[in-house]
């Protein structure tokens, strides 16, 4: 099975759709081309990369755009094979006068519905709050988010440079917010800072789920942690590998997190960026990280639990698990 539960809308962005926005607007072409604008050739660095996401901020400039990016979203993904998309994006990096948070919202949720309509696939929409934002403009993140809680948002996510803002508490609010609402809650948390990060995450948080988690294998205490309390950790090996989080694909951490007994769900994480979709990290999980079929049995189990979706759609995937 394919259940894709740590995806970016940003890194989704078709390089034609790019192009076609671009030109629609008046945007001047990069020197290198759009596709190059966004797309990575190989592995670089956290800021490389970063920068390549930012390169398609400017396409979410109205609800048509961001309502056609979304759909064509769940089209990608559902050509790739998978059966269900969590997309995640910041709404508040693309709100406007005249295109309030709101709106992005549900322009995101419009394109989701219609590209499950077009395809069969499910999705959900998982609005991030970022580090860098003040606490008070998150907390309205959170609050456009709860009110489109079972409308097309199913969780809530903190994104963002973890070096530079470590500090969570000024978030509480905003989980909270999302808590009370019934969202699903995960972190990007670990992944740069070390692992007792994901410990502060759940703890003061609430969180059931970790992105990334990478630096929690270097602490035994936090791996033991994790496996006993039922901590699921998203993973995206090409992601982390571009980024530089990890030196080599073969070095990504996921066989020891699996050794320790912590649940493990997988993401592509920014796939336009790395090229690399689900369908591709699953197979990186087979031939190169050692996922024997019953470790990929385990990944779609722990896949269908953790996933924010409502109970209709947990049923369905299950029974496509049992049937496959
Ligand atoms: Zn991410």
């Amino acid at each position: 099975m394919l259940i894709n539960l740590h995806s970016h809308l940003e890194g989704r962005v078709r390089p034609g759709t790019a192009l076609e926005i671009a030109r629609a607007q008046g945007l001047p072409e990069p020197p290198q081309g759009w596709e190059r604008a966004v797309q990575l050739d190989g592995p670089a660095d956290l800021t490389i990369f970063l920068t390549k996401v930012a390169a398609t901020y400017p396409f979410f400039s109205s609800w048509e755009n961001v309502a056609r990016i979304a759909c064509e979203a769940i089209e990608d993904a559902a050509a790739d094979g998978q059966d269900y998309l969590e997309l995640r994006f910041g709404p508040a990096t693309h709100a406007r006068p005249g295109f309030t948070m709101d709106d992005v919202i549900a322009a995101a949720c419009e394109g989701i519905a219609e590209g499950t309509r077009r395809t069969g696939m499910p999705g959900g929409l998982v609005i991030a709050m970022l580090r860098h934002h003040d606490a008070a403009l998150n907390e309205s993140v959170a609050r456009a988010a709860a009110k489109q809680a079972g409308k097309g948002v199913a969780g809530l996510d903190l994104a963002g440079d973890e070096l530079r803002f470590p500090a969570l508490q000024p978030f509480a609010a905003g989980f909270a917010i999302g808590k009370a609402a019934g969202l699903g809650l995960t972190c990007h948390a670990a992944e740069a800072a070390p692992g007792h990060a994901a410990l502060e995450a759940v703890e003061r948080l609430g969180v059931s789920r970790i992105g990334h988690g990478a630096h929690m294998v270097d602490n035994p205490d936090i791996l033991r942690w994790a496996a006993a309390n039922g901590v699921v950790v998203e993973i995206c090996p090409t992601s982390n590998w571009y980024t530089g989080a990890i030196p080599a694909i073969d070095r990504h951490p996921a066989p020891v997190f699996r050794q320790a007994g912590v649940p493990l769900v997988l993401g592509d994480d920014n796939p336009m960026q790395t090229r690399s979709p689900l369908s591709a990290e699953r197979e990186i999980l087979r031939q190169t990280l050692g996922f024997d079929d019953a470790a990929l049995r385990r990944l779609d189990e722990d896949s269908i639990r953790a996933a924010f979706v409502e109970p209709g759609v947990r049923d369905r995937l299950t029974c496509r698990l049992h049937q496959g």
